[in-house]
């Protein structure tokens, strides 16, 4: 799944649950829920699209950090962190060569993948719907 969508899915968990420290490990859980569900996913393309995918996800965190009230801003950065964190494996094997997480850990995760290169416009919605949820239940 793209990271903005866990970026926008993070966002939401955050501005639900009840401090940082639950919205980050809620935003883990739902990073594995999500990868679970059909997506997009194309190994000859994977990289063009991870280096947008990872910047536009930037900003709309940054700018979703930026715009929440300030009493919720602290766990919605931290659902948002949360989600994101299991991803963290790929930048990672780019830039040092190997994920910080075990290895077992990264099978699982690459075990539950659902991937298909025809769902790029799935992610489009997904993001679409995300960035009017985050709207209304983040912004307030
Ligand atoms: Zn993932």
């Amino acid at each position: 799944m793209l990271i903005t969508n866990h970026v926008m899915s993070g966002a939401v968990v955050g501005a639900l649950a009840p401090g940082p420290v639950s919205a980050f490990v809620l935003g883990v859980a739902s990073h594995f829920t999500l990868d679970t569900v059909p997506h997009w996913g194309d190994e000859a393309t994977f990289l063009q699209v991870a280096v947008v995918d990872g910047l536009v996800g930037l900003a709309a965190m940054g700018t979703i950090a930026a715009t929440t009230p300030p009493d919720r801003r602290a766990r919605v950065l931290a659902g948002m962190l949360g989600a994101c964190a299991p991803d963290t494996d790929k930048p990672s094997e780019v830039f040092f060569g190997r994920s910080p997480f075990p290895e077992a850990l990264d099978a699982w995760h690459k075990r539950i993948q659902r991937e298909s290169p025809r769902r790029m416009p799935q992610e489009v919605v997904v993001a679409t719907l995300g960035a009017l949820l985050v709207r209304r239940l983040v912004r307030g």
